[in-house]
């Protein structure tokens, strides 16, 4: 209904468009029959001249006659004129009223009505014209009649004059007669006398009656002139008026005639007006039916539409109730198939975890795999790993050329570094080296597999190397906000045991001990004076063990943070410095990680130790004296041992000198069998510790370089240099004491040499 409704509107406005267009139309067709009776308008105005032109001439011709009869027509005449004219103002006052009333809209057509009325008028006036004709031939006839009586006159007057020619005559021929008498009467003489007397008497009567005669003669004859002129004068204005009325009749016809030709084309005019008036209201009309027969078919359609939308609508509603019913049964079915879709889900779920656990039970399998894969990888490279570790310049190096850095790296291999050394620059390859910018969290992702490889039962050991204040605290134990490698890999233990925790009980637990002077210390004990000892197991399996060792079970993070807390305030307590006393002992972080396999009763046992060394600088050197010359000594003698140790597993020498110092002793079964050991050398890049750098990198590539093949390990057999010995590169350095080696050290070939030997004999 809608879509038809605005079809409709569209259809109405082109409608309303048209119909617009129409008035325009009709307006163009008013402008030019306004045009038409502007023109007829200019005709009439040019008839109104001439009409007052043949007044002006009446009236001239009036003035000219005078009071004569014909006068008095004329004046008729010219008073018929002024009411035609009259007529004519009010017939032009009708034609602009029709013009007017032409210019508005043409609706009903009150101008046929308007035509018929003014059709009437010039009918009416028509026949006033021939009125005045019909008055105009009367006048004629008048006229006629009134020569005829003239001539009468005329006549008459002709006639009276003959008779008085005739008594004229008669009464001179009676004086002729008179005198005659007279004549013969004198000739007569008494008797003559007598009758002369008498004659004479008579005479004079006669000649009284003659003299009376001849003045009515004279007054006749005058009489006869007067008529006469008269008769002339008469005759004379006769002519004139005549003239005048011949004048009159052929200015009348031609004002007839024009008047007659003007009403012509008036009425052409008119019916041409008319006609168009009727073709554009044919044409109008024809349109409007046309147009109302198109919006009628409209309609018609839109009826239909609505004929077909009622079934649509009878549909819709018929829906909607459906709709309606459904809405209120809807709860229930939503209820319905929420709970067979919830029970769908939970068998999804169900299947999932199925799924899932058989997933996890591949995983873990793969990851075995992997795992054995790894160990393989890494007893085939050696379970000695070394790495380097440079820290950044810091403010403690101070400022100047002895602050500058010495130290630089290589972009291609990320297991060389370069030093430079009195001007010479010496290159070092390790297993790989860590820059300053490497995170702790970079580091600690290099050693995370050796961590995790305590939960399968390896022991781990991880030593951080390099004289003081190179950054093996930091490594180690880091700061608060950036943790080091002990609570790191606790974290790990502990996020690993928890993913394992569906099928292993595992233990974790943590010991922390210190070595000073070749003397063990619980760092956790109550009574962390009291020197511990280490013990072969009495169960007769080789294992060592520390009586009297505290060890704590930690869960989480929170219990290590304990633990260390307490192990350092115990360390602070201790000693009168702290940082002091660090540098010159070996601090012990001791994690065993006690597994059970549920289904199958496995047991397993890993130990990580994380051991943070006693500075590796040459106290010795210096002259010291007392306890700091017997705290040198037992330091130097501690790394050389552990050196000794290494350098015996990584080419598997029968005898391993565990025996030699306590902390190789206490890692004995950390360090032999397939246990994993990293050594990670600390290095200071600042150039007023070169020296040292150069005696640690020198130690580290040494543990490194002794990873060779049975012929060669023969060859390099006992030729572990003493801590004092790795002085021996530089120059100056005082005699190396403690224990002397006669073959020559493997750290006087130039660590280049060194690792292209090592390369060849992998290759061969
Ligand atoms: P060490 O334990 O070998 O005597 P420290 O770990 O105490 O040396 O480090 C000495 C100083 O150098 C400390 O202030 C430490 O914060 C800083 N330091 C060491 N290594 C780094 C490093 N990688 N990044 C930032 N600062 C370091
Ligand atoms: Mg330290």
């Amino acid at each position: 209904v809608m879509a038809s409704m605005a079809h409709l509107q569209k259809e109405k406005l082109r409608l309303q468009e048209e119909l617009l267009e129409l008035q325009e139309k009709l307006a163009a067709q008013e402008n030019n029959e306004l045009s038409l009776s502007l023109q007829l308008q200019g005709q009439v105005e040019t008839l109104k001249a001439k009409v007052l032109e043949q007044a002006q001439e009446i009236t001239r011709l009036r003035s000219e006659l005078g009071g004569t009869d014909a006068e008095k027509h004329r004046d008729l005449l010219a008073a018929e004129n002024e009411r035609l004219r009259q007529e004519m103002k009010a017939c032009e006052g009708e034609l602009r009223e029709l013009q007017r009333q032409q210019q508005a809209p043409c609706r009903d057509c009150p101008h046929l009505q308007e035509n018929a009325g003014l059709q009437e008028q010039l009918s009416q006036l028509q026949r006033e014209a021939e009125e005045t004709r019909a008055k105009l031939v009367e006048l004629d006839l008048e006229v006629q009649q009134k020569t005829n009586r003239l001539a009468e006159v005329e006549l008459r007057l002709k006639d009276s004059l003959a008779e008085r020619a005739e008594e004229e005559e008669r009464l001179s021929r009676r004086l002729r007669d008179s005198q005659e008498t007279i004549a013969s009467l004198k000739s007569q003489p008494q008797q003559i006398k007598y009758i002369i007397k008498t004659v004479e008497v008579e005479s004079a009567k006669a000649k009284q009656a003659l003299c009376e005669t001849q003045s009515r003669n004279q007054y006749l004859q005058e009489q006869v002139g007067m008529q006469k002129q008269v008769l002339k004068e008469m005759e004379q204005q006769l002519q004139k008026s005549q003239k005048t009325e011949a004048q009159l009749r052929a200015q009348i016809m031609m004002y007839e005639a024009e008047l007659e030709r003007a009403h012509g084309q008036m009425l052409e005019e008119m019916q041409a007006m008319e006609e168009e008036k009727n073709h554009a209201i044919e044409e109008a009309f024809s349109r409007a039916q046309v147009e109302m027969k198109a919006v009628h078919e409209n309609l018609a359609g839109v009826r239909t539409n609505l004929l077909t939308l009622q079934p649509a609508l009878r549909t819709l509603t018929h829906d909607y109730n459906s709709l309606k019913r459904q809405v209120r049964d809807f709860p229930l079915l939503l209820q319905e198939t929420l709970r067979s879709a919830r029970a769908e889900i939970s068998q999804a779920i169900e299947e999932v975890h199925s799924t899932n656990r058989e997933l996890l039970r591949k995983y873990r399998r793969e990851l075995q795999l992997r795992k054995k894969c790894h160990n393989e990888l890494v007893r085939l490279k050696g379970n000695i790993r070394v790495f380097g570790r440079v820290r950044p310049i810091t403010k403690e190096d101070g400022e100047g050329p002895e602050a500058a850095n010495a130290v630089t790296f290589d972009a291609d291999d990320d297991a060389v570094l370069y030093l430079l050394h009195k001007g010479k620059q010496v290159s070092f390859e390790l297993d790989k080296v860590f820059p300053p910018q490497a995170s702790q969290e970079e580091v600690f992702q290099e050693v995370q597999a050796l961590v995790t490889s305590c939960i399968d039962g390896y022991n781990v050991c991880i030593f951080a190397y390099g004289q003081t204040g190179a950054g093996k605290t930091y490594t180690m134990e880091g700061t608060a906000a950036n943790p080091g490698i002990n609570q790191r890999a606790l974290q790990l233990l502990f996020s690993e045991v928890r993913g394992k925790a569906a099928d292993w009980d595992y233990a974790i637990t943590v010991s922390a001990a210190e070595i000073y002077n070749e003397a063990l210390r619980d760092l956790l004990g109550k009574e962390p004076q009291e020197k511990l000892e280490i013990k072969l197991c009495p169960d007769g399996s080789g294992q060592l063990y520390v009586p009297g060792l505290t060890e704590f079970r930690v869960q989480s993070v929170e219990d290590i943070n304990k633990v260390f807390e307490f192990g350092h305030i115990k360390r602070v307590t201790e000693c009168t410095n702290l940082n002091e006393h660090s540098s010159r002992s070996h601090a012990l972080l001791i994690v065993t990680v006690r597994g059970l396999d549920r289904s199958t009763g496995l047991r397993t046992t890993g130990k990580l130790n994380l051991v943070d060394l006693a500075g590796s600088e040459r106290v010795g050197r210096s002259g010291a004296e007392g306890s700091r010359l017997r705290e040198a000594q037992h330091i130097n003698k501690s790394l050389s041992a552990l050196g000794d140790v290494i350098y015996a597993l990584r080419s598997r020498q029968g005898h391993v000198p565990f025996r030699n110092s306590k902390l190789t002793y206490l890692l004995q079964d950390s360090l032999s069998g397939d246990s994993k050991t990293l050594m990670m050398v600390q290095v200071s890049p600042a150039e007023k510790n070169t020296s040292e750098t150069l005696c640690s990198l020198k130690f580290a590539e040494r543990v490194r370089s002794v990873e060779l093949g049975p012929v060669s390990r023969k060859a390099e057999l006992g030729s572990w240099p003493s801590q004092e010995h790795l002085e021996g590169d530089s120059p100056g350095s005082a005699a190396p004491p403690g224990r002397g080696h006669a073959s020559p050290s493997p750290g006087q070939l130039s660590s280049r040499s060194a690792s292209i030997r090592r390369k060849l004999q992998t290759s061969g």
